[in-house]
């Protein structure tokens, strides 16, 4: 059925779907479970919008691919687009909530929280996963937030898992850390990258990122909490600094972390895939970049590849590019290709600090 439409990923990548076999089971055997007012969560490119679009349809998405996706699918296939929130409907007006199982099981609980809120007492959860993605801390949850729980059967390694009867509950929490060698606290919203830890990528970037100075225009691309600007900050109090992360719920914790730093400097906070949202006339003299090699639960160097395409085209003519990636990521011969000059800059045994300029 999913096969009928033309359904594209963003980034678009050789060999993987726009959809997988727990969105076929979901269509092939419960769809008659789908009634009423339906909200659609982690549907990442779009393809149960375009599939149930004859249905009242609203749809959440943290991500700004995600976004992007579905409005080129909506429009490929000639259907309506969905009421896309922004946030979670207040009252308790959704029959049936159809989510993808996310990674991160603060993410899920909070998510969980928000369905709570939003779901009527008859209503339903149809949760959408692989049964090799289903762990028992996801598990645990659901137990936690739901007392009836159909595990349904398995078909093609994929489940859908139907929740009724809502229990009260609350466990999901913003998490917080310290970096010492910015001196600074750091918090973190459900699902934003870096969630419990400090990436120890961007800890050997900052040592090379606090020695910058002499930059005026700064954008830091995919920003997660912001401790690479926060780096910025300490090299430059006057510098303006945009910030770019596709994931919501990062942007809203790096506000919080520049907002907590108490910073001079100019800030600017967008949500977008890479600089898709900025002017092409938009230049910076320092970007800087720790770039993904995941979206959600599949392996990627294709982002990289974009935001080093990005950072090429905004970047002044002496400007520079700073990217951090762990040592066995070939990204390298990516950067050759794009920039005129490629130096790397760290002998650190797990990770590679690369300076590029046109
Ligand atoms: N800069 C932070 C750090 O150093 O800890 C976060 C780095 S993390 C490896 C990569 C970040 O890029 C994540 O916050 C992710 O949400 C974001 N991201 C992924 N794909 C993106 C895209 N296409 N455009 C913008 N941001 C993206």
């Amino acid at each position: 059925m999913l096969s009928s439409y033309r359904l594209e990923r963003i980034p678009q990548e050789p060999g993987l779907q726009a959809w997988n076999a727990a969105d076929e089971l979901l269509l092939k055997r419960d769809i008659e479970l789908c009634t009423g007012q339906i909200l659609l969560l982690n549907d990442s490119f779009g393809a149960l919008a375009v599939t149930l679009a004859d249905k009242e349809l609203c749809w959440w998405n943290d991500s700004a691919m995600a976004h992007d996706a579905l409005k080129l699918n909506c429009a490929t296939n000639q259907v309506r687009l969905p009421i896309v929130n922004h946030q979670f409907p207040e009252q308790a007006e959704i029959d049936t909530v159809i989510m993808h199982l996310p990674k991160s099981l603060n993410f899920f609980a909070w998510q969980l929280e928000q369905i709570q809120q939003c779901l009527t007492n008859t209503g339903s959860v149809l949760l959408l996963g692989m049964v090799k993605h289903i762990s028992k801390g996801h598990i645990e949850l659901m137990t936690r937030y739901f007392s009836n729980i159909n595990p349904g059967r398995a078909e093609k390694k994929a489940r859908v898992i139907q929740l009724t009867d809502p229990i009260p509950h609350s466990e999901s929490k913003a998490s917080h850390y310290a970096i010492e060698s910015l001196n600074t606290d750091f918090t973190q919203l459900p699902g934003c990258f870096a969630e419990n830890n400090a990436d120890p990528g961007a800890l050997v970037f900052i040592d090379y990122l606090k020695t910058r100075a002499n930059f005026n225009a700064a954008l830091d691309l995919g920003c997660g909490n912001g401790v690479l600007s926060v780096a910025l900050t300490q090299a430059s109090q006057t510098a303006a600094i945009t910030l770019i992360d596709e994931s919501q719920q990062a942007l809203n914790s790096a506000k919080a972390n520049l907002c907590h730093a108490k910073t001079t400097n100019r800030l600017r906070f967008i949500h977008s895939d890479g600089t898709n949202a900025l002017g092409s006339d938009e230049l910076f003299d320092l970007i800087v970049c720790n770039p993904p090699f995941h979206q959600g639960f599949s392996l990627t160097e294709k982002i990289a590849h974009k935001l080093f395409s990005d950072a090429h085209k905004h970047l002044t003519s002496q400007g520079e590019f700073w990217v951090v990636a762990n040592r066995h990521l070939p990204y390298y011969s990516d950067l050759k290709k794009r920039f005129g000059r490629v130096a790397l800059k760290s002998k650190h045994p797990k990770f590679n600090v690369y300076f590029c300029q046109l």
